[in-house]
């Protein structure tokens, strides 16, 4: 007996449902499993979405059904593990399955591209083609040669190959292929994923030893731990050698990394220890991530390293999940499916019974409220492995010292010492550009950008940017607001900087390492080599600098303006800021030379800065922690924002005011609903935004209520006029 039954699709849209079809004819839908994709009309278009559920019954009424045009796969794509991963995700961050399948799924799939890795043909011989004997091919002397010659190579051949030695060899090629002695086989570039691991470089000290040893005391089952270790206290081969005995139990490890923090030099230290290791960057080629993708799933990848998105890549056999710079804010997704690839990694480990191991030397707030809640185990790390010491770091009192492009006296005398004794330095400042505003002299009037509240940052090619939407323009004639024709510029960028450096150090070779230095493809790899050959011996660099990569002559670190992560808007702008510092911090004196690490500030008694200075990292997130609770904020509370814009100004607003009753009854009195407000910057590329923000004391109530009151939202008469989004765990409250 059986039953109709309807194919349940996730479709890639912004809605919040699924969709149901009937079966392609010829189909039988109880055959097929979950996670098949299937190509169905939608909208007038065709689009691939990925099989849910095969119901018996739909709401849909039968004279509106309609038919889906075809399976996409024999088998299921997408393992029952990672649908899981990505029900959990739709769900917690209220966002749509069919458009979080999306950012599973590489491009090539989700054109609806063979779910088999592109590779290159490769001819190889066959048992018996290794025992035949050219002699029995008397009669054919161009197979004869043929066999010869595949007998003399250890592996199979390309056709290039092939086609230098024999232009015609493709019709004695088929006879052998007849005989039954060469195969044709598919070799997918950097999949030779073979086990050849190279033993530790490095003998653990006491530490690591204790760290690895707890891990690998816990394989069975969920566990997080906090690995908390300083810069350069030697967490990677700590992750290395857990990594090594996962791989020696049979199982996959996945690793996750900061956006930059996938650097060449960390993917070749984990392909020296593991061979061939699959990666996932947004370097790679959509062919190249479909490779790495199935050869997870797969199981040929026995190590997965990648960014963000690399935590929803299927493993067929997990053993351990870890996140390097668990910290970092670029594990969160900052537009569309707003998702924490650090906190879904934890989810992920707990859903699939395995370890996931957080690293980081200023862990997250969130972290160390997780470590005292007992959810996390901590371990650490407190010492520099090896000979390097820890850096002191020094607080710079610049009220009313001479500055010289951002630069004090007193800076630029420790620079000199520096270079005197053959030393690197690097100085930190996160701001790219020439100067950050430009002002009429004549009526005080910066120039701002047309489309943002914000002002245009002069370059040093002498054209205008906004840092917010991108706008370019070049320097106006005339004031627009008076007339006057002169113009000031103020304050100072990396641009700036690296201009008055060659000023002042005419001699010595300065490296500017920032986006605009770096757009260019090897860039960055040309201005390392040259910081690591001592060619540059300054430099002056953002965010770029401040992670990942090792500098070893590097003994003085500078922070040139502190001053802008004290004021920030944000309520974490402080945890950042102090995040940066030590990290900056770390890449001072990291082998044997002691390093030096100065913070410019105008406001030396600052009580964040001086408890950063003084008593370290860990001391400074415990009081930070206390001030959190008394706030209210998160991790000691639980928060979502929900953000419209419009370009009209009162649309955004005129949603949320509509908004705010309908989430107000439905999250009920544990969770607080503040706004809404404008965002600090009200109106960015021509579009005005406001948010409202929802605290919670208890997740499961925002959670409740966010579920409720989504359908609802959508339906508002308001929301047809704006854009709006929801941001479970906002990492940016603007
Ligand atoms: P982290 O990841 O904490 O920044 P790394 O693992 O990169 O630290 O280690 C920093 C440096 O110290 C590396 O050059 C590494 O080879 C070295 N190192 C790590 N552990 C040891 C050890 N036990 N003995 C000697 N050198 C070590
Ligand atoms: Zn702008």
């Amino acid at each position: 007996m059986s039953t109709a039954r309807y194919l349940r699709v996730a479709v890639p849209s912004p809605l919040y449902r699924h969709f149901d079809y009937l079966p392609p004819s010829g189909t039988d839908p109880a055959a097929l499993t979950a996670g098949v994709r299937v190509r169905v009309p939608f909208g007038g278009r065709r689009v691939v979405g990925v099989l849910l559920d095969t119901p018996t019954h739909t709401e849909v009424a039968a004279s509106k059904l309609k038919r889906a045009q075809g399976i996409l796969d024999d088998a299921p794509l997408i393992p029952a593990d990672t649908l899981a991963l990505a029900h959990w995700a739709a769900d917690y961050y209220r966002h749509p399955l069919g458009e979080v399948m999306q950012v599973l799924l590489p491009t090539a799939l989700r054109q609806g591209r063979a779910a088999e890795a592109r590779g290159t043909e490769v001819w190889g011989l066959t048992h018996a083609g290794r025992d035949a004997t050219a002699a029995s091919l008397r009669r054919a002397p161009r197979q004869a040669a043929l066999l010869a010659y595949l007998q003399q190579q250890t592996g199979a051949c390309e056709a290039t190959r092939l086609d230098a030695l024999d232009a015609g060899w493709r019709a004695p090629m088929h006879a052998l292929l007849k005989r039954g002695w060469v195969e044709k086989r598919q070799r997918v570039s950097g999949t030779d994923f073979d086990l050849n691991m190279s033993d530790a470089a490095v003998t653990l000290n006491p530490e690591q030893r204790a760290a690895v040893r707890a891990i690998s005391e816990h394989t069975d089952g969920f566990r997080a731990w906090l690995l908390n270790g300083v810069t350069s206290s030697g967490k990677t081969e700590v992750y290395l050698e857990t990594i090594a005995a996962t791989l020696r139990a049979g199982r996959q490890a996945l690793v996750l990394v900061p956006e930059i923090g996938l650097t060449p030099q960390l993917l070749a230290r984990f392909r020296a220890r593991f061979g061939a290791v699959a990666a996932f960057h947004s370097g790679l080629s959509d062919s190249e991530r479909l490779t790495s993708w199935l050869a997870a799933r797969d199981g040929r990848a026995r190590v997965v390293i990648g960014t963000r998105s690399a935590v929803f890549v299927p493993l067929q056999r997990p053993g351990i999940i870890v996140v390097d710079e668990e910290h970092d804010a670029s594990f969160k997704q900052q537009d569309g499916f707003r998702y924490s690839a650090r906190d879904l990694a934890v989810v992920r480990a707990r859903l699939a019974g395995i370890p996931v191991l957080l690293g980081s030397a200023t862990p997250s707030l969130e972290s160390l409220h997780n470590v005292n809640q007992r959810r996390y185990t901590q371990l650490l790390l407190p010492k520099r492995a090896g000979s390097a010491q820890h850096p002191s770091l020094r607080l710079l009192d610049i009220r009313s010292r001479p500055l010289e492009a951002g630069l004090s006296d007193l800076l630029l005398d420790a620079m000199r010492r520096h270079l005197a004794a053959d030393g690197q330095i690097l100085l930190f400042l996160n701001r790219r550009g020439y100067a950050p505003t430009v002002m009429c002299h004549a009526c005080g009037a910066a120039i701002e950008c047309r489309r943002c509240d914000a002002r245009m940052t002069l370059h040093a090619n002498g054209r205008l940017q906004c840092h917010h939407c991108g706008a370019q323009g070049s320097l106006p004639a005339h004031c627009t607001h008076c007339g006057a024709a002169a113009f000031e510029q103020f304050g100072q960028g990396t641009e700036r900087i690296e201009a008055a450096l060659a000023q002042l150090f005419p001699q010595t070779g300065v490296a500017r390492i920032d986006r605009d230095s770096t757009r260019r493809k090897g860039a960055l790899e040309t201005l390392l080599a040259g910081v690591q050959d001592g060619r540059h011996r300054i430099l002056v660099g953002t965010q770029m600098l401040a992670k990942g990569h090792d500098f070893p002559n590097v003994t003085l670190a500078a922070i040139l303006d502190a001053d802008q992560g004290l004021f920030g808007v944000d309520f974490r702008a402080g945890e950042r800021m102090a995040q940066l510092v030590m990290q900056v911090a770390g890449r001072a004196g990291r082998a044997e030379r002691p390093g030096e690490v100065l913070i410019q500030t105008h406001h030396p008694e600052h009580p964040l800065l001086r408890h950063l200075v003084r008593e370290g990292y860990a001391s400074f997130a415990a009081a930070a922690l206390a001030e959190r609770r008394l706030a209210g904020l998160p991790p000691c509370s639980f928060m979502a924002l929900l953000r419209a814009e419009a370009p009209n100004a009162a649309a955004p607003r005129a949603f949320l005011d509509a908004a705010r009753p309908l989430l107000a009854a439905a999250c009920g009195a544990d969770v607080e609903v503040l706004g809404p407000v404008p965002a600090p910057m009200e109106r960015r590329a021509g579009r005005y935004r406001a948010q409202l923000m929802l605290l919670a004391r208890r997740r499961a109530a925002l959670q409740a209520g966010l579920a409720d009151c989504l359908p609802q939202l959508q339906g508002l008469k308001p929301a047809r006029r704006v854009r709006w989004s929801l941001d479970v765990d906002p990492a940016e409250t603007y």
